[in-house]
């Protein structure tokens, strides 16, 4: 069986890095929502179409484009039997809908993971993100630190904090994810599929740990 995971979890959890991870030690497809988009986008079809209307305004994507950008993503290829998703499904009518999709193709989701992170965790990974302020360079304060302490490796500048890292924007994120994942955590709880993982660990602890939990959940 390949695997068919659904990776949830709030803002800067790790849940991208993890997923990137995954999807090369499985050999399946990393498949986040601006991704599916992206490929129906090109695509060019009256799907790809619809949705681009509402990302072009900014706003939502309803929930009949969503899923049909999704039943096309998997009727694209045909090796498209294993996957994991990221940031999808959003909501727990996404979540039903993809479990009757799913159905329908007799291949239901093997696990769903969700990234338990602290919202000090979040806060923290979020901010940390620094860049220079003359060459350009990108750091992070935990994941990819510079030599010196807020100084750039290149050419020596003082860091700066990225501006659309303030904390208020990232707060304001953590509340908007938290207020509509929850259902779909809850929808996935009730079914007995969902697993969580301490994502205040860091990022190989992290990694190692979903790998334990999807091997201990192996029934087939
Ligand atoms: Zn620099």
């Amino acid at each position: 069986v390949k695997p068919r995971i659904v990776l949830l979890g709030p803002p800067a959890s790790g849940k991208g890095t993890v997923a990137a991870a995954l999807s090369q030690k499985l050999g399946v497809p990393h498949v986040s929502t601006g991704a599916l988009f992206r490929e129906a986008i090109s695509r060019g079809g009256v799907l790809g179409k619809e949705a681009k209307r509402f990302i072009d305004k900014g706003q939502l994507v309803p929930d009949d484009v969503v899923m049909g950008v999704v039943r096309e993503w998997l009727d694209d290829k045909p090796d498209r039997a294993g996957f994991i998703f990221d940031g999808f499904p959003r909501t727990e009518v996404q979540a039903q809908r993809l479990d009757a999709l799913l159905r329908e193709r007799n291949e239901p989701l093997t696990a769903v993971l969700l990234l338990d992170a602290t919202d000090d965790t979040i806060l923290r990974r979020a901010l940390g993100r620094l860049s220079c302020p003359k060459c350009g360079a990108l750091y992070h304060v935990e994941f990819v630190p510079p030599e010196t302490e807020n100084a750039c490796d290149k050419c020596g500048e003082k860091l700066e904090r990225r501006a659309d890292d303030n904390e208020k924007t990232v707060k304001k994120r953590i509340a908007v994810y938290a207020e509509q994942t929850q259902d779909a955590v809850d929808y996935y709880e009730k079914q007995g599929i969902l697993r969580r993982v301490d994502a205040n660990l860091a990022k190989e602890k992290l990694f190692q740990r979903v790998l334990s939990v999807l091997k201990s959940d192996k029934t087939s």
